[in-house]
Formats: structure tokens, sequence, C-alpha cells
């Protein structure tokens, strides 16, 4: 049967659920084509799912370390089929609120591979799109005036170290493992090989993080990697940086063995597992783009600034055009590809005001430039940093390691970038997202009063400390 859309979205991961939404809401007449599940890589095989799991971990470790707060428990252990039903019971829930959003919407859900066949007799613009459908019924042909491809990503690997099934797993399979492994090696120290190397420490597996930068989390600030080094050393993980993996090496029996070469050396590493974390690649495969005039760069799908491909109403959002292949940026985009799809005039993203966080413990958040990032592109930096160790709340808590740095701009006192490391900052980078958004000075933002005790006067604090004025250090 044949349909006819204003507007079918090939994915409905975060990107492109977001995006149905939204373009129900200006009138649009949407449909969605999902090859697996809605709610895409963040719902099912990322964001929520590791973080329900993190979450578990720092409840056991909060656990075994009870007495420091005065509370004697039992004998503390690990079920570990409990912790993974307590996640998939999370992620269901979730899962069925984007059906219920979609059906609220009244947008139509295809169950099955979308493809572009390109311009036919009956549509001249993007053409028809072809849905093999998951039930085996007959293929849907859907008509639509624009197009948006939201296909997402899935886990790079090396070419030497793919999942087996057994011993080597990207996060998609570690996320559903049934046991925890006694130890793991873990190829890679970006964000999310961090999230699993404090996760697992912290669930009592000997965890080692091997890392091809010279230190982890190499993206952030360099003081923030070096506190999370420290942090992540603290407990037990062993991590060894400027070193570069051996594939051919790898040997799988007893668990595994892997050669690395560190600084000139090479080293051998043993461990039941490994993982490999280095990053994701675009599903730009089997979606029909050769049916296109769609340009691809480094194996990403290439937009302008309101995510229009060479085809203009062809238009590509989230993981698969690349860039900060982040959850927030997917919706985000999807609502600019919208508004500009509907006749308006959105503006552009800005993605020097997007926050950055990591949910390891301690967690890690940043906006905009880091120091050296600051320096390269010319600006004279003046920097403000305050340590948790000072804030009464991080002692209650009982997480006082770690500290906020606020970077700014000597000539103009514009705050360049901001970068947090300790307890729960994920959940206050937003403050720094809106004083960059609002082109706020260090002393408006030293200025907000911040309320007694919360972890966020160390955001105060550390504004103040831009000008050397900090209260508590
Ligand atoms: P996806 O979510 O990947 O969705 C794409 C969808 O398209 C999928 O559902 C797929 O099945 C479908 N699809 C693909 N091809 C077709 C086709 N031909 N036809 C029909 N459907 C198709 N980001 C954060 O912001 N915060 C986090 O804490 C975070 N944690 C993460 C943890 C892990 C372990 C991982 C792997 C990622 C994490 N991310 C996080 C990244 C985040 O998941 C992605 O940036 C986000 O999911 C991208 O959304 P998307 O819509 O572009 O793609």
């Amino acid at each position: 049967m044949t349909q006819e859309y204003d507007l079918v979205i090939l994915g409905g991961g975060t990107g492109g659920y977001v995006a149905a939404i939204r373009a129900s809401q200006l009138g649009l007449k949407t449909a969605i084509v999902e090859k697996g599940k809605l709610g895409g890589t963040c719902l099912h095989k990322g964001c929520i799912p590791s973080k329900a799991l993190l979450r578990s971990a720092e409840v056991y470790a909060t656990a075994k370390n009870s007495e420091t707060f005065g509370i004697t428990v039992g004998e503390v252990t690990v079920n570990f089929t409990k912790v993974q039903e307590r996640k998939e019971k999370i992620v269901e829930q979730l899962h069925k609120g984007v059906h219920h959003l979609m059906k609220q919407g009244k947008i139509d859900v295809y169950e099955g591979l979308g493809r572009i066949l390109g311009p036919s007799i009956f549509s001249p613009m993007p053409g028809t799109i072809s849905v093999e459908m998951n039930n085996g019924e007959e293929n849907e042909m859907l008509l639509p005036k624009n197009v948006i491809v939201a296909t997402g990503s899935r886990p790079r690997t090396l070419p030497g170290l793919e999942a087996d099934g057994q011993y080597v797993m990207t996060s998609d399979e570690a996320l559903v493992m049934e046991e925890l492994p006694k130890s793991i090696i873990i190829v890679g120290g970006g964000v999310i090989g961090i999230e699993w190397a404090s996760m697992l420490a912290d669930f009592g597996t000997e965890v080692t993080v091997i890392e091809y930068a010279d230190r982890i989390v190499p993206t952030e600030d360099k003081e923030v990697s070096r506190e999370m080094q420290r942090a992540m050393k603290k407990k037990g993980v062993k991590i060894i940086t400027s070193a570069k993996v051996l594939s051919e090496t790898l040997k799988k029996g007893d668990g595994v063995s892997i050669g690395a070469e560190v600084k000139g050396e090479t080293k051998e590493f043993f461990a039941e597992k490994l993982l490999v974390s280095v990053g994701r690649q675009a599903n730009v495969e089997g979606i029909g783009l050769e049916n296109t005039e769609i340009e691809l760069e480094k194996g990403y799908l290439q937009t302008n600034e309101f995510f229009q491909t060479k085809e203009s109403h062809i238009y590509a959002i989230g993981d698969v055009i690349g860039g900060l292949q982040l959850a927030h940026v997917a919706s985000h985009e999807g609502i600019v590809a919208v508004e500009h799809i509907a006749g308006g005039n959105p503006d552009p993203i800005d993605y020097t005001l997007v926050s950055k966080c990591i949910y390891s413990s301690p967690e890690a958040a940043s906006v905009g430039l880091t120091e050296d990032e600051a320096k390269e592109k010319g600006f004279e930096v003046k920097t403000g940093k305050f340590s948790f160790k000072a804030i009464g709340k991080a002692l209650v808590y009982g997480e006082s390691d770690g500290f906020v740095k606020i970077i700014a701009d000597k000539a103009t006192n514009d705050i360049l970038g901001v970068h947090m490391i300790g307890p729960h900052v994920t959940d206050m980078i937003s403050e720094a997202g809106l004083a960059k958004v609002l082109d706020a000075t260090p002393w408006e933002v030293a200025h907000t009063i911040h309320p007694h005790p919360t972890l966020s006067e160390a955001i105060g604090e550390a504004a103040l400390a831009v000008e050397g004025k900090a209260i508590h250090s």
C-alpha cells in the first residue's frame, strides 16, 4: 500500500522520535520507520541502561562503605540478575512512554527496515521509501514530501577485535551480560570506556584500561583527565596510556590475552573478558544512499546548518552525521530540521554551547572550551577553580573529590568554558550552559546567590576564584 506523508523519518532513536513529536506539533503528517525498537541506542543500548547499571554499582559501593556513615549492614552482595532486571524494567517503562507519545501525536510507526528508493513518477522529491516490514507482511511504500535520516550509529570495532559472543564484547554485548566478569580489559579510555571502568570496578571487577592517547577522557580539560585518572586508580582501575593495542596478538582460551605497545615496549595483558570501546560508526548502509546525491565524509552524512543534505528535501540528524554523538544533540538537531521543513527559520545550533557529561563515579561535565583549546584559539585566559573538599554538602555526601573550573577571557570577561568533576556534576552543568547561552561573566555567576548547603556553591566559588576572591579557599 502507498501512503503519503509530509515527513518520513528513518530511525526512531532519540533524534528521530523527538523530531517526529515536533513535526506533529507543527501539523505535519508524519511517519517513523524503525527496524528495531523505538528509543534507539540511547534507550536500549546506551544512555539509560548504562546509567541504570552505574546506579546499581554506586549503591553497592556505598553499601560496602556504609560504616563511614555510621551504618552497619550485613554482608553486601551483588545479585546481577536482579541488577539486570531492574535495568530492563526502567528501559521498558520508557519504551512504553515513547510508544504512547507517538500515539498521542498521531505519528504512524512502521516497524521495519526503511530504504530510500529515489525519485519516482509519483514523487519527484525524495521519492519513495520502501519499508521491509518486520512482521513479514508485504513491503509498505511511503511517499513523503520530506525525509529525515536518523539511522544512528553502532559500536566501532578494531580489525581482529570483533565481538565474539564469549570473550570480546562491545558496549552492546556488555549491557546484556548475565554475569560480572572477574577481570576485564577495556580498550579505549574515552567517555564510554571510563563509564564501564568505573561501574565494573565498583562492582568488584578487576579493570585494566588501555588508552591510545596520553591521558584518559582526552577530549576533556587536562585537569579533569588527571583527576579522573586519580579517581579511577583509587578504585583499583589499572590505566595504561600512550598504548597501542596489537589486535593480532589476541589469544582466547581461558580468558583473553592481548599485547599492547606501551611507550616503545610490548606488554601483555590478561583478563576474563575484553571490551572494545573505541567510538561509533554511522549506520549508512542499506538505506538507499546510492539512489540519492547525498555525500559522505569519513563515513558520515554531510549536511548544512539546517541538516539538509545535498538533496534539499532529505535531512539527516544525530549520530549518523557525526560531530557530537550525544542524545540531547540528536534531539535538538531533529527539532531544528523539522522547524526548517515546516518553513520556520530556526537558529542553527551553536555546538560550543552543548554540555557533555560522563556518568562515572565521580561524574564529569563540561561546556565550552578547555583551557588548552582556549589558548590555542588565541584567548588570554584567566581561570578560577574550586575544590569540593571545601563544600559542606560534598562532605555530607561523603564525596568530596573533584572541583569546578571556570575559564574566562581576560579581555572581555566572557566565560569560555566550565569543567567539573565530582558528585552530581552532570546535574549541575546546565547552570554553566545557561551562563554560556546568556554570555554571562564570572561576576554574574558569582552574584547568582547559590543556596547553602548545596554542591552548586562550588560554581559560585569557582566564579569568584576567577578574580581571586573565593570565600572558602
Ligand atoms: P540512534 O539512537 O542510534 O537511533 C537510530 C535508530 O535508527 C535505531 O533505533 C535503529 O534501529 C534505527 N535504524 C537504523 N537504520 C534503519 C533503517 N534503515 N530503517 C529503520 N530504522 C533504522 N548520549 C548521551 O547524550 N548521554 C549518555 O549518557 C549516553 N550514553 C551512552 C552510552 C552508551 C553505551 C552508548 C553506546 C551511547 C551513549 N550515548 C549517550 C550516545 C547516544 O546513545 C546517541 O548519541 C543517540 O542514541 C543518538 O541518537 P540517534 O537518534 O542519532 O541514533
